[in-house]
């Protein structure tokens, strides 16, 4: 047999390309269309249509990045005596788009003249339905001249990332707006022919399967009249119909394929724009559930759909009713689809709280699939948060990102720190935006992992980021792959039905235990600095005024501020989206950010200030006021216990300066620090034990100046060729030291960056001694010009550490320090909360942050045999894709170092450093509401009951990994208490009663929420 096949796929491609994609459209005819470009911010529809419009033609060129123009459109409907059952009239429209790509281009909303929306204008879903019937053509269009600006995704600078500095250029053009006719049977052919190419394209050369689909296209290819495709459409199809006809194999893959869109909640464009692109996918959605009632759309962040109620009600309301019917699946039960590790205990929690709540208030169900395809990352703490949070299932995909190790798995289960285990599952066809094309199809299988063991994947389909969501092509595909022989058995369905099934089919599927680092975007710790200081301060904040606050409340009959406190904690879960905290966002976004951030810390502020007065000050005798200090820290601190407020008590022996020649000395009755005259510490001792923190022939506090280009995702990636080059800041412009009254000695070291003899960033660190401390305080003030550098501060521990501990939410997580395996040599960048311990047997160091949370780790071997740890935090980046300006300017932070600390004393010093102390004058000590007697139990939470019933809720967590018993009391009357899930519903667990409080037990790391009935006013 000779062989002719890849002659016969040639003509196929270029019938395909060139005859069969322009018969689908026939007897276009002009419409009558006039434009106002609105002059700033997006405007609502009732004052758009008020505007004076004025006529443009086609080809008209409008659209500066960011501007909105509306069309009106009319015309009367050519069609009305060409009925038949095949012909459907619709509208087309073309911004000069660029085709092969959805998303990110011109998006439109179209709207009846009464304002309601009917579909949206999208690169790969261009067209409007228009009923025949009707006489009259007229509706609106809202075109978003958003600019593209991943492009071919160069990642070379842009400033199109902010309204005031995009170019005063038209970025698209009124190429096509017409109504025509498509031919019903050209469309089927179509998605006929797409639907056997891609199948044939999946399989292997040597398959019969695929030698029978080219020789049926090649049947059809004789049929088909090129020059006039619809004359022998039918029999076209016909010669299509016995192959599309032969069915699956018994054994074959199956896939539920889900509708998704996976709409970032901001990223290349600002919030303001997600909520339009929200509204302009999901009514596209809800127009396709009309014709096509098997289609189930999975969609999840509770805030997509709270601005779907507030600003586009109409939407809403069909979305209301779509999921009573069962067609649109509301999934993942978060606030927003946030970054896996970087949110805060309480923060990760609020984000299941608030976003089942709001599921559960609007749509009376609960999401039991957890759902982070797109995150960077997936913290240890998830598995427990969200079992917790009454979710029984995980998904993800962003794993199938990683650079150099493969996971194992496609579904399993996930066992978290503490040992909870969540089903989980990631789709096999390694895309959340599929278009269930024979090639996905095909991929999915071959690459699922649990072949033989398990035999469905699930596979989320649709446009995301303003492409329209589903599309009727893709559901043709799915229509077509239902039962094909060679190819997946597809059908449509919801994620919870595919893990109901999956879970059902493989209980006992294997295990991945701890957190999934990514193996990628490992600069998504440091970018965009303020976004994540502004996050950490106001998660501490948010933390400080309930419990202030509902103390007050308690004790003094003040007005709970849940309203207040729910809108900062929405705010700052919206800020934690998995391109806003990462710092991978537009310049746009991150101004916002910052300035959000701002505004959210004085409304805390306030409530804090409100609440300590209240506490402190009894009216009756406000005479005596003194001045008091709280503490909200983990510890005790300058005898006031934690979660009470009370006079400081004097220090014991005060820190002392001691000058020499190589340097000065700080030194209280605890530590000694020797440093240098460029500002190294060169010695580092906890005096209780003599022992030397700092490595021989090293010096810590060093600060490294890196070359940071990454190869590609500038914002989001450090690459491990920025280890190659390197300086140390040894530049030395002020060297200053004192002691201050208050009994603390310090030294101020001025470092300046040069480029060319000039100097470009200038680093200021204050070394600070306070007395009785048990560690040393470094203040740093960045003020920051670099580009595509990253700045380190290093210290070379003399410690034999096998690991490092780095907390994450509700516990730390253990990672080597060496780089045995391809797994550990990959994770050169990770990720810590407030805190990173460092071990041997009897004795390891803690180093606390305040804002900084990418650090490394490396280890070598001195000369005499000893191990040197080196611990490096990642300070500052200044990347320049996406905002090409990230990170320029003033940055301050802390950090704390505490020598011979146990992992407990880590815990707390992270937590003393994050929680600064507040005086308030008063004239009442107050003694904490809560009180637990077991250290290591750490009270992370205390506020009143999300439903407004005044019931106190206490959440808490063992923090080392140790099994404890211990008893809490509470300061304050109460009839029952129970334990309760995270959503702060009692659950069925017995719960021992002692006078005033409770004794619990807890499992190494267990997050325990405790609900206190009858809590006396
Ligand atoms: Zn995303």
């Amino acid at each position: 047999m000779h062989q002719d096949t890849k002659e016969v796929e040639a003509r196929l491609e270029r019938f395909v390309r060139d005859r069969l994609f322009s018969s689908i459209y026939s007897n276009k005819h002009p419409l009558v269309i006039s434009a106002w470009e609105a002059a700033g911010e997006p405007v609502p529809f009732y004052v758009a249509k008020q505007q004076e419009f004025k006529s443009v033609p086609i080809g008209w060129k409008f659209g500066r990045a960011w501007s909105t123009t509306w069309l009106r459109v009319s015309g009367e409907m050519p069609f009305r005596d060409q009925h038949k059952e095949y012909y459907k009239p619709e509208i087309i429209v073309d911004f000069g788009y660029n085709r092969s790509r959805s998303g990110f281009q011109a998006e439109a909303l179209a709207y009846s003249p009464y304002g309601t929306p009917i579909k949206s204008i999208a690169p790969k879903n261009s067209w409007l339905p228009w009923p025949i019937e009707s006489e009259y053509i007229e509706f609106y269009l809202e075109v978003a001249a958003n600019p593209d600006i991943a492009g071919e995704y160069s990642f070379a600078p842009t400033n199109f990332g902010e309204w005031d500095t995009s170019p005063e250029v038209k970025l698209y053009a009124l190429n096509e707006l017409c109504i025509a006719l498509l031919d019903e049977r050209v469309w089927g052919l179509t998605q006929d022919v797409l639907a056997i190419q891609g199948l044939m394209n999946s399989l292997p050369d040597y398959s019969t399967r695929r030698h029978k689909l080219l020789r049926a296209c090649e049947n059809m290819l004789d049929i088909v009249r090129t020059g006039d495709v619809s004359k022998n459409v039918q029999d076209a199809r016909n010669a299509l119909a016995t192959v599309l006809n032969e069915p699956a194999s018994a054994s074959s893959h199956k896939v539920i394929a889900t509708g998704h869109a996976h709409i970032d909640t901001a990223w290349l464009w600002p919030l303001r724009e997600s909520i339009r692109k929200c509204a302009r996918t999901f009514s596209n959605v809800l127009s396709l559930m009309q014709e096509h009632p098997k289609f189930v759309f999975s969609c999840s962040s509770a805030q997509h759909y709270v601005w779907m109620r507030d600003f586009y009600p109409e939407i809403y309301s069909g979305i209301l009713e779509r999921v009573k019917s069962g067609q649109w699946a509301p999934v993942g039960g978060m606030w927003v689809e946030c970054d896996g590790n970087l949110p805060g205990s309480e923060a990760m929690v609020r984000q299941f709280v608030y976003g089942q709540k709001f599921f559960q208030d609007n749509f009376g169900i609960r999401a039991k699939e957890a759902w982070l395809p797109d995150s960077f990352g997936y913290s240890g703490a998830l598995p427990q948060i969200i079992k917790q949070s009454g979710l029984d299932f995980f998904l993800s995909q962003k794993m199938s990102w990683n650079q150099t190790n493969t996971m194992p798995h496609h579904t399993f289960w996930w066992e978290g720190i503490d040992g909870t285990r969540v089903f989980s599952h990631f789709p096999s066809a390694d895309t959340y935006n599929s278009e269930l094309t024979g090639q996905e199809l095909g991929f999915a299988e071959k690459n699922f992992a649990e072949k033989g063991h398990a035999s469905s994947s699930l596979i989320p389909f649709g446009w995301g980021d303003g492409g329209g969501g589903p599309t009727r092509e893709m559901l043709a595909a799915a229509y077509r792959t239902e039962n094909l022989e060679g190819s997946p058995r597809v059908s449509l369905g919801s994620a919870a039905e595919f893990f109901e099934a999956a879970h059902q089919e493989y209980p006992n599927a294997p295990v991945w235990r701890g957190e999934m680092y990514l193996e990628f975007h490992r600069g998504v710790f440091t970018s965009q600095l303020r976004t994540k200081q502004g996050n950490r301060r106001n998660e501490a904040l948010l933390r400080e005024a309930e419990l202030w606050s509902t103390y007050a409340t308690l004790r003094t009959g003040m007005t709970y501020p849940a309203k207040e406190l729910r809108k900062a904690w929405e705010e700052v879960l919206l800020l934690q989206f998995h391109d806003i905290l990462p710092g991978t966002s537009i310049a746009w976004v991150h101004r916002e950010a910052e300035i959000k951030h701002q505004e959210i810390s004085q409304t805390l502020n306030k409530i804090i200030q409100q609440s300590l007065s209240n506490l402190v000050n009894d009216s009756e005798s406000s005479a005596n006021e003194v001045e008091m200090t709280s503490n909200v820290s983990a510890s005790e601190r300058s005898g006031i216990s934690p979660l009470a407020v009370g006079i400081k008590e004097k220090y014991k022996g005060p820190a002392l300066l001691q000058v020499i020649p190589e340097g000065v000395i700080l030194e209280n009755r605890n530590i000694r620090v020797t440093i240098d005259k460029t500002g190294h510490i060169t010695s580092f001792k906890n005096l209780s034990d003599g022992r030397e923190a700092i490595s021989p022939n090293h010096v810590a506090n060093e600060f490294h100046l890196h070359a940071d280009l990454p190869n590609k995702w500038d914002a989001w990636d450090i690459d491990l060729h920025y280890k190659r080059r390197s300086e140390v800041l040894n530049q030395v412009t002020s060297y200053l030291y004192g002691q201050s009254e208050a009994g603390h000695v310090w030294l101020e070291i001025v470092k300046s960056v040069s480029s060319s003899e000039k100097i470009t960033s200038i680093v200021k660190e204050k070394l600070v001694l306070y007395p009785d401390a048990l560690d040393l305080e470094i203040e740093l003030d960045i003020d920051w010009h670099e580009r595509e550098k990253l700045l380190k501060l290093s210290f070379p521990i003399d410690v034999h550490a096998e690991q490092v501990a780095a907390e994450i939410q509700f516990g730390h997580v253990w990672r080597p320090t060496h780089v045995n395996t391809s797994w550990d040599h990959a994770r050169f960048e990770a990720c810590q909360h407030k805190f990173v311990h460092l071990r041997e047997e009897n004795w390891g160091i803690a180093f606390a942050n305040d804002s900084s949370y990418g650090y490394d780790i490396s280890r070598n071997t001195d000369t005499n045999g000893s191990t040197i740890t080196t611990l490096r935090f990642s300070l500052i980046r200044a990347a320049r894709f996406p905002d090409p300006n990230a990170d320029q300017g003033l940055h301050s932070m802390k950090f704390r170092i505490k020598p011979g600390a146990s992992i407990l004393e880590a815990v707390k010093l992270g937590y003393s450093l994050n929680y600064p102390e507040r005086r308030i004058m008063g004239n009442r000590i107050i003694e904490p509401l809560v009180f637990c007697d077991a250290d290591e139990v750490i009270i992370e939470t205390v506020k009143l009951a999300e439903d407004g019933s005044g019931d106190l809720i206490v959440r808490l967590y063992e923090s080392i990994g140790s099994r404890v018993n211990c008893n809490l009391r509470l300061n304050i009357p109460f009839k029952t208490v129970s334990r309760s899930s995270l959503l702060e519903e009692p659950l069925n667990l017995e719960v021992e009663r002692e006078n005033s409080g409770i004794s619990l037990e807890l499992r190494p790391f267990q997050i325990a929420t405790l609900r206190f009935y009858g809590v006396k006013q």
